[in-house]
């Protein structure tokens, strides 16, 4: 027993000092999912400390990203990730929209070399409006944060393609989550970074949205050709699938149409949240919903729906 006891206090004593040394590597932020040839999702952890999904794709000659994350930290852990798979450069960063949950990370790409794409009007929202998506949860912090945001270095209005020497990855302008959208599609993989225009199983931020011309994109990404067998990135929540594209479409259309019954049943602000969200949690009982959520979607549905809602406005250049 003397003998056992020892030998394991010499045990202990042994491996302490080994821990000590080489402490393993604090947990990535995000699980990272192949989804195609060299084609892979960042998906946000449990525990939420990415902040949105990302992905990349690996072309020939270089390798190009989508989205940057909330944060540099977690944008430093996938160039981290980048670089264990290939040591080709990272030639380009797309921003799907000017949110800071996907482009709080940006910096972390310029400094790997990549330069920052993103639509025309993501320069003129992405050090200001942004401090809109906190309401009162904002910080002096946060707010210096906002305001060195790395603006864009190529913007546009239009499609792109995108060749890594002979894979060609298409940059598309959509319409519905902030009027300042893009996606990304990789046609040999048949995989699409949806951005923020598609979320799996949990409620969208409709802040800056138009459901009117989001169902409409959405209808598009389930039209898409060879849809049964495209994989779909959301922006947040897991790996799509073009079930999953429908089952949000009809999140978005069951909203409207609950939150329409209720306006008509002279039904608004809290009222018209304790009415619509239970219904909404009814016919998707497999979401997440947090009563937060609820009311925000529920608000700003009524405001689109009343003709009351503000967007973002285009800036000049
Ligand atoms: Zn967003």
């Amino acid at each position: 027993m003397i003998l056992r006891s020892l030998a394991a206090s010499i045990l202990l004593w042994l491996c302490v000092p080994a821990i000590a040394q080489a402490p393993s590597p604090a947990p990535l932020p995000f699980v990272l999912k192949q989804v195609g040839p060299g084609v892979y999702a960042a998906i946000d952890g449990p525990e939420h400390k990415a902040g949105s999904n990302a992905g990349f794709v690996i072309g020939d000659d270089g390798v190009l990203v989508v989205d940057a994350f909330f944060n540099v930290e977690a944008a430093k852990a996938l160039v981290a990730e980048i670089r264990r798979l290939t040591p080709k450069p990272i030639r380009y960063i797309v921003n799907t929209h000017y949110h800071a949950d996907h482009t709080g990370g940006d910096q972390a790409l310029r400094d790997a070399g990549a330069i920052i794409i993103a639509h025309r009007n993501v320069r003129g929202w992405v050090r200001t409006n942004n401090v809109n998506l906190f309401g009162d949860r904002i910080t002096p912090d946060l707010k210096a944060r906002i305001a060195a945001l790395p603006l864009p270095d190529l913007t546009t209005d239009k499609d792109l393609s995108i060749w890594l020497g002979s894979r060609k990855v298409v940059v598309r302008t959509v319409l519905g989550h902030t009027g300042g959208d893009l996606t990304v599609f990789v046609p040999d993989a048949k995989v699409l970074f949806t951005g923020d225009l598609l979320w799996r199983k949990v409620p969208p931020n409709l802040i800056d949205g138009s459901v009117k011309e989001w169902t409409a994109t959405d209808a598009d990404f389930a039209a898409m050709p060879d849809a049964a067998h495209t994989v779909y990135v959301p922006g947040h929540g897991d790996v799509a699938d073009l079930g999953d594209v429908q089952d949000f479409r009809r999140y978005l259309l069951d909203l409207r149409r609950l939150v329409t019954d209720g306006r008509k049943a002279g039904l608004k602000d809290d009222a018209l949240t304790a009415a619509v969200a239970p219904k909404l949690r009814a016919l998707h009982p497999d979401w997440t919903i947090s009563d937060r959520a609820a009311a925000a979607e529920i608000r700003y549905m009524a405001e689109e729906l009343a003709g009351t809602k503000k967007r973002p406005v285009p800036q000049p250049d």
